[in-house]
């Protein structure tokens, strides 16, 4: 419909109170070629400064900086565009516009361009310092709808400073129910929200305190301990974080003793809880953000680990005691985690050969992971 209501070959998107001048919207005009889709002039006394986007939709992110050329612009712009390349746009009327059109063009590598002579705006009128809290808070709701449109969950500002949209202790988990080890977001060609990493670090940290504060023995599993190896954190496509315990271990920790009655919630609102499936233990982020640790217990037979209940996953398989004689401490998302002793060894026991070096997506049946998404 926008096409109906704008018939001229190009649009000029400017904020109120700017007095256009022809010049300028000449110099404008000219400044678009064949790679230039948007060309931004200062609107008002104050230059614009160019900023470095890059908008990374795998991991849910923009990051503002010096790299990247001219990505966005720092302060009050007017911007001029062809109208055919507004039409083509998924999100052409999206507010805050200037944001929105700096992400979509970062997006199809169109180029924009900051020309020095911008437009004089008219003296504002005198606003009232409610005003002022009232029209921030506005742009701070209307760019949260904004990253929502366009799944993002974090920016990185150039000084560094971080700016979250993503899931907390208090909201949802980013991501629903799990099916056939391949949650929605790979499906989607991204990787877990960092919304969502971040709460499982400080979920697994958690969780590694009170076990180690309650003298129970537990070792980095799975994925997690193919993390530990690869990067020293989680992987970054993973959606939970595996710990193997001693079951009989189990009943000094208070929080797994009261949670074999039912759902706990600890005093930093973490929930334990025996997992659904049977034979397991889980530890919540919260009540209503459900990331969780999944806890195993194995119990050794004969030098051999082994356990009373078997999900089936290709890696879930019995394994030599000795690995556990001694536990190593191996750093892990940003804390220390113990985990089994020659983990590479182990690795390849539970994943198979060259599982550490050839990253793979929990259920390759499902979805392989591509090489070039590695450099991506
Ligand atoms: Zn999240
Ligand atoms: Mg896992």
């Amino acid at each position: 419909v926008l096409e109906l209501h704008i018939r001229t070959p190009y649009v000029l998107i400017v904020s109120d109170g700017a007095r256009a001048v022809p010049a300028v919207l000449q110099s404008m005009m000219a400044a678009l070629d064949t790679q230039t889709h948007v060309v931004a002039v200062p609107v008002g006394p104050s230059p614009l400064r160019c900023v470095g986007l890059r908008v990374d939709l795998r991991r849910w992110t923009l990051r503002y900086g010096a790299e990247g050329g001219c990505g966005a612009v720092e302060g009050t712009a007017a911007l001029l565009m062809r109208s055919e390349d507004l039409f083509n746009l998924s999100y052409p009327t999206e507010s805050p516009s200037d944001t929105s059109i700096f992400i979509q063009a970062s997006l199809r590598g169109w180029k924009l361009r900051v020309l020095h002579r911008g437009f004089p705006s008219a003296p504002s009128p005198l606003s009232s310092p409610h005003d002022v809290w009232k029209a921030k808070s506005s742009t701070d709701s209307r760019r949260r709808r904004l990253m929502e449109e366009f799944g993002i969950k974090l920016e990185v500002l150039e000084d560094g400073r971080q700016r979250w949209y993503g899931c907390n202790k208090e909201s949802q988990r980013c991501f629903g129910t799990v099916l056939a080890r391949t949650p929605r977001y790979l499906l989607q060609g991204r990787w877990t929200p960092p919304c969502c990493l971040r709460a499982l670090r400080e979920t697994a940290k958690h969780v590694v305190e009170v076990l180690e504060g309650s003298g129970v023995r537990y070792w980095l599993e799975g994925g997690s301990l193919l993390g530990a190896v690869r990067l020293r954190d989680v992987i970054p496509w993973d959606y939970d974080v595996d710990l193997g315990v001693y079951r009989d271990d189990v009943a000094k920790c208070p929080w797994l003793r009261e949670a074999q009655k039912g759902p706990v919630e600890d005093e930093e609102g973490f929930v334990w809880e025996t997992a659904a499936e049977g034979g397991f233990f889980r530890v919540h982020y919260s009540r209503s953000n459900r990331l969780h640790v999944d806890l195993w217990p194995f119990f050794p037979r004969a030098g051999v680990m082994t356990k009373d209940t078997w999900l089936g996953h290709p890696q879930d398989v019995e394994f030599p005691e000795r690995f556990l004689l001694p536990t190593v401490p191996l750093p892990f998302a940003g804390f220390t985690a113990m985990g089994p002793n020659n983990p590479r060894q182990f690795l390849e026991l539970k994943f198979g050969p060259g599982a550490v070096e050839e990253p793979q997506y929990p259920n390759p049946a499902v979805l392989r992971l591509r090489r070039e998404e590695m450099t991506q």
